[in-house]
C-alpha cells in the first residue's frame, strides 16, 4: 500500500487540514513554502488521467475549499501543481495537487525551466495524427 494511502487509513499520522468522503488534504512534510498542502482522492489512482471525470471533479472541487482553509495564512498568490510519473517530479505514486501559498518575494519556490526551441508545427501534426 502507497504511503498515501496509509494516511488515508490513518496508519501513517498527518496533518490533516481536510477531508471529506472522497478526499483529502494534509500538510506536506517537506513544504516548500509556508502551508504547502496536498489534495488526495482517498482512493489509489496513480495519474490523473486514470481518473473518473466525476472524481477529478470532486478532487479539483476540494482543492479549491482547501484553498479557502488556508487564507488565514495570508498568502499573496498559490501555485497549484500536480505532476504525473517520476520523469514529471512525481515522488509518491498517487495523485496529489500540491497547493502552495506564496508571499511577495518569497524566491524560487516553483521555478519553470529555460524556454526550449521547439517546432510548434512538428508537434501539432503529431498530436492530429
Ligand atoms: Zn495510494
Amino acid at each position: 500500500m502507497c504511503i498515501f494511502c496509509k494516511i488515508v487509513n490513518k496508519e501513517i499520522p498527518a496533518k490533516i487540514v481536510y477531508e471529506d468522503e472522497d478526499t483529502m488534504a494534509f500538510l506536506d512534510i517537506n513544504p516548500r513554502n509556508k502551508g504547502h498542502t496536498l489534495v488526495i482522492p482517498k482512493k489509489h489512482y496513480e495519474t490523473l488521467d486514470e481518473m473518473p471525470d466525476e472524481e477529478l471533479a470532486k478532487l479539483m472541487k476540494a482543492v479549491k475549499k482547501v484553498v479557502e482553509i488556508l487564507k488565514p495564512l495570508n498568502f499573496d498568490g498559490y501555485n497549484i501543481i500536480n505532476n504525473n510519473k517520476p520523469a514529471a517530479g512525481q515522488e509518491v505514486p498517487h495523485v496529489h495537487f500540491h497547493i502552495i501559498p506564496r508571499y511577495q518575494n518569497d524566491g524560487d519556490v516553483v521555478k519553470f525551466g529555460e524556454v526550449k526551441k521547439i517546432d510548434l508545427d512538428e508537434v501539432e501534426k503529431i498530436i492530429k495524427q
